[in-house]
């Protein structure tokens, strides 16, 4: 018999691992370490969502849910999402509870894309979308964004990649790994393409929440826009709830009765303890806003930190990344980040992981405390001083 890797299938095979992981598994056992790399708050679980989840497991539910998701919990969300965006989502159909935002998107990905489908995404970009959507045997197609433009996806761009095959597109605001934000302006321009092409859209607003400036407006809450708009939101970064695996999709009946389809299949449902939890984390809007009040802060230390050490930095407005531009070194965005994890014990993730346009530039999680920050940029600088003298 051949090797085994021969046996694994060749759309997985063609697929690279994720270039977050490989940063991470490096640094998670390198002493001294400073982790700008993987993208989860630094805070634990507030604590009455943590009791939550106690409690529920003090009472004895350890039992499947619905295949849905709790009813209650849809019903809160439902009530959330309409007080915060004046959109109705129907608890019974509308909704639907899943492990994370990754299994939302692979779902919908999976319910809506057939064979050679386009699905249009703007980079730099979240990682799981480019791969979800090949696992799906859908084609992605990409629309660069710039600094020049503020990562904004322009409603032109957009509409010059349109094809007979396109099915949907992938909005990601705001955005990991650059912290744009798109205004009700730029999300029009973008709806009016939209409905001239009859197209979906996949809208995940996980970092809704972390939103510094302006204010964050949820994309089907745009006229025409509910019906073709697939919301995919969770609670692993506004709640700190990562290692919950809890996230929802809500939209059209037909299209989350598919998505359905799938997860009652491959998932059953989420795991109870998490969803009791996000009960009561959907009343913690004091903890949240504690939260988004240190990201800001931390914000604006690591952009003021980085452009005092003379890497020229977009301002991001959203989300919990800076997204430096480290062209003066003559770098690859790899070389870099290679580099100055083996000789400053400083982890960032390469720009060009989020998609070839982020070359050039290096992604940074500011959620870690202001100390750590302010001795990563310490770190950051001698290296930077060093390469000026070589
Ligand atoms: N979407 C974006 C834009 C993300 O950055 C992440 C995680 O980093 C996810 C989705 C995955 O979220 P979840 O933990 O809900 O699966």
């Amino acid at each position: 018999m051949s090797r085994m890797s021969e046996r694994v299938a060749e759309k997985v095979r063609q697929i690279k691992g994720s270039g977050i992981r490989e940063f991470f598994d490096i640094a998670q056992r390198m002493e001294g370490a400073i982790s700008l790399g993987v993208g989860e708050p630094d805070f634990v679980t507030p604590w009455s969502i943590r009791e939550a989840g106690i409690f529920s497991l003090e009472k004895g539910y350890t039992s499947y849910t619905s295949n849905w998701g709790l009813l209650e919990l849809r019903e809160a969300l439902s009530d959330v999402i309409y007080k915060e965006s004046g959109v109705y989502y129907e608890p019974e159909g509308e909704i639907l509870i899943t492990t994370g935002v990754s299994e939302a998107f692979d779902l919908v990905i999976r319910a809506i894309v057939n064979p050679g489908d386009e699905v249009i995404l703007h980079e730099p970009s979240y990682v799981s979308y480019k791969p979800c959507t090949a696992f799906a045997g859908g084609t992605s197609v990409c629309v660069d964004t710039g600094v020049e433009d503020e990562f904004k996806l322009r409603a032109d761009k957009l509409e010059e990649t349109i094809t007979e095959r396109t099915k949907a597109i992938i909005l990601s605001y705001p955005n990991n790994p650059t912290g744009a934000t798109l205004s009700r302006k730029d999300l029009e321009a973008i709806a009016d393409v939209v409905n001239e092409h009859d197209l979906l859209v996949i809208s995940d607003e996980i970092y809704g929440k972390l939103t510094y400036e302006g204010t964050h407006v949820c994309f089907s809450s745009l006229n025409g826009m509910q019906d073709r708009t697939i919301l995919l939101n969770g609670f692993s970064k506004a709640y700190a709830m990562t290692g919950w695996r809890l996230g929802y999709a809500a939209g059209n009946k037909e299209i989350i009765e598919a998505m359905m389809k799938i997860h009652q299949y491959v998932m059953m449902c989420a795991p109870i303890t998490a969803q009791m939890a996000a009960i009561e984390a959907l009343k913690c809007d004091e903890e949240v806003e504690r939260m988004v009040s240190e990201y800001n802060r931390r914000r604006r230390l690591i952009v003021k930190g980085l452009r005092d050490i003379g890497l020229s930095c977009f301002e991001p407005k959203g989300a919990f990344y800076a997204f430096p531009s480290i062209q003066i070194t003559g770098l690859t965005s790899a070389e870099f980040a290679k580099r100055l994890l083996m000789e400053e014990k400083v982890v960032v993730i390469p720009g060009s992981v989020f998609g070839a346009c982020g070359e050039g530039s290096i992604r940074c999680a500011y959620a870690v405390s202001q100390y750590e920050l302010k001795e990563a940029l310490e770190r950051i600088e001698r290296f930077l001083e060093r390469g000026r003298v070589v």
